[in-house]
């Protein structure tokens, strides 16, 4: 099981943050290649808005710190990938605020921030975007719930459906406007949702 104590949450929130921010560069040539690049400057800006909250966020409740992070998204990155992370931690945060506060069943919190971008976005996995990699960790949770080497699995399965982007041709997004020139490249968002994934599994990780 994972859960999280409201006191490692300001660290957890911290280490994502400046893990996206340190991969601007990254993110900005993927966006370069298929989309108008401002993806790295997007995520960049408002994670350094979440750091500006860190205070609030870490004396807020968990589900509440989550809606603060998505507020601060919505209003800070723009593009088509704030409004969609915005709705993920939004509704992520509804979900937590609804169950008792922390539920065994992250799985199930995932999978409402998760079903808020494809609402959102009316994106369906397998159209090249964030979602593919969204999924497939959502099916690590719930598949691999309990077991010990969850956050091990969660790893693997973002680092590879991250990878799997590259040959989709992109039918959602900016990215679905160069057609079949999309195809060889990672999706940026694919990538920006892997390197959350990652630094949330090393904070946990650490938390030890
Ligand atoms: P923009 O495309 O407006 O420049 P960004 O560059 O910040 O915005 O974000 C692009 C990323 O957003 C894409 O790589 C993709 O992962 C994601 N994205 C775009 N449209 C959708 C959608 N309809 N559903 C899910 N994700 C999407
Ligand atoms: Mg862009």
């Amino acid at each position: 099981m994972i859960s999280i104590q409201p006191e490692q949450l300001r660290t957890l929130v911290r280490t994502a943050a400046e893990k996206v921010i340190a991969s601007t560069p990254e993110l900005t040539a993927l966006d370069q290649a298929i989309g108008d690049g401002d993806h790295g400057t997007n995520m960049k800006r408002g994670f350094e808005a979440v750091l500006g909250k860190l205070d609030l966020i870490g004396s807020q409740r968990p589900g509440e710190a989550l809606k603060t992070i998505g507020k601060t998204l919505v209003m800070t990155v723009g593009g088509a990938s704030g409004p969609l992370y915005g709705s993920f931690f939004l509704a992520a945060g509804d979900a937590l605020l609804q169950s008792r506060e922390l539920p065994d069943d992250l799985a199930e919190v995932f999978a409402c921030g998760v079903g808020a971008v494809r609402a959102r976005g009316r994106s369906e996995p397998g159209e090249k975007t964030m979602l593919d990699v969204l999924m497939p960790v959502l099916d690590t949770l719930t598949s691999e719930k309990g077991k010990p080497d969850l956050l091990r699995r969660v790893r693997s399965t973002a680092s590879e459906a991250a990878a799997r982007t590259a040959p989709m041709q992109a039918t959602k997004g900016r990215a679905s406007f160069i057609g079949a020139r999309s195809v060889g490249h990672v999706d940026p968002g694919a990538r920006s949702s892997c390197i959350l994934l990652l630094a949330v599994c090393d904070a946990l990780e650490a938390r030890q």
